[in-house]
């Protein structure tokens, strides 16, 4: 080594760092990528990159956004970000964790499941979301109807809306209230 000796560079966003940054956890040595860049890949939609992200699940247990699991090979041995991603999902970084999303639905591919789990985690245009649904034939007026009547099968939600936007925000699902009491 010459001369790039002692250079630290985050492989997605370029910015140098320092070794101080190593030990205040701003920038990772073992992936080559900062913190920042962390942190919104942890913000970014789940097809975008599952980084730092809990499994979303279906009310009977399937799983409909894969998200950190330590018993998956990938999570456990292959992913370059696994050590990391681990302390974003367990909360020692990034945002505070997250509860587990259910979804209010039992049937896990209709067009109002899909339309929803958008809406819960990346939040969705309502123009965008009135043709998608008008080019699979559905009635866009009865899907915001669900998405705005903020409960279904015992799972409660609260929709913020604004500049044409929909984000369902604030799932509450109180079978899962009831268990831990
Ligand atoms: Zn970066």
């Amino acid at each position: 080594m010459t001369g790039r000796e002692g250079i630290l560079e985050c492989v997605i966003c370029g910015r140098r760092f320092t070794e101080q940054d190593i030990h205040f956890r701003r920038y990772f040595a073992s992936t080559q990528v900062c913190r920042a860049c962390y942190e919104r890949g942890q913000k970014s939609s789940y097809s975008v990159w599952c980084f730092g992200k809990q499994s979303v699940l279906a009310s009977g247990g399937k799983v409909l956004e894969h998200g950190y699991d330590p018993t998956a090979s990938d999570c456990a041995h292959e992913c370059p970000d696994r050590g990391i991603c681990a302390l974003f999902v367990s909360g020692d970084l990034g945002m505070a964790r997250q509860k587990r999303l259910k979804c209010p639905f039992r049937q896990t591919h209709s067009m109002t499941v899909r339309a929803w789990m958008k809406c819960a985690t990346t939040g969705m245009a309502i123009e965008h979301l009135i043709r998608w649904v008008n080019r699979q034939g559905g009635d866009p007026v009865r899907l915001l109807r669900i998405l705005r009547s903020g409960e279904m099968n015992h799972v409660q939600w609260q929709v913020e809306e604004g500049n044409g936007f929909l984000k369902i925000i604030r799932v509450d699902d109180r079978n899962s209230i009831q268990e831990r009491q």
